[in-house]
Order: C-alpha cells, then structure tokens, then sequence
C-alpha cells in the first residue's frame, strides 16, 4: 500500500473511559490500557497521569485507529 497525506492527531479525553476495552478490538497495537488507572492511553504514554492527550496517529496505521475510535461508547476520542 501506498501511504500518503498526513499523520492526524487525536484528542484522547481520558476521564471519560470506562475501560471496556471496545476500541482495544479492532486495533490492539496502537492503544492500550494504563496498568496505573485503568484508562486508555499509549505505549508514548504509558506512565502520563494526564486526562486529556493530543495522540499523533501515523498515516499507516490511520484508518484502523480511526475506525476503532468509533467504536468508544464513552466519545473519549475528538478526531479533528
Ligand atoms: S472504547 Fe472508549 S471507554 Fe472503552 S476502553 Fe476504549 S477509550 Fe475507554
């Protein structure tokens, strides 16, 4: 596959997750859960204790987070 464009930022408001799970099911390397908090967040930061992240998605993996963001019952993710 050919790549382009650009790398999109997310906002990920974390005081909003409850932990399901549900955006960990359809893309399990980009996301994960806190082992501190419980609460969704990345390997980039995986020791933060802020609530609200600006996550840059790279343009290979775009379409798969995307499409896992939806799928948060909470709306934790902003995709802009
Ligand atoms: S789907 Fe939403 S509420 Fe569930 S773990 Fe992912 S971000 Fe948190």
């Amino acid at each position: 596959m050919n790549y382009t464009g650009k790398s999109k930022i997310i906002t990920v408001n974390r005081n909003r997750c409850i932990g399901c799970g549900y955006c960990l099911s359809m893309e399990h390397n980009f996301w994960v859960i806190s082992p501190y908090d419980g609460k969704i967040t990345t390997k980039e930061f995986i020791n933060t204790k802020e609530q609200t992240l600006k996550v840059t998605v790279p343009i290979e993996v775009l379409d798969i987070v995307t499409d896992s963001c939806g799928n948060c019952p909470s709306h934790v993710f902003k995709l802009l």
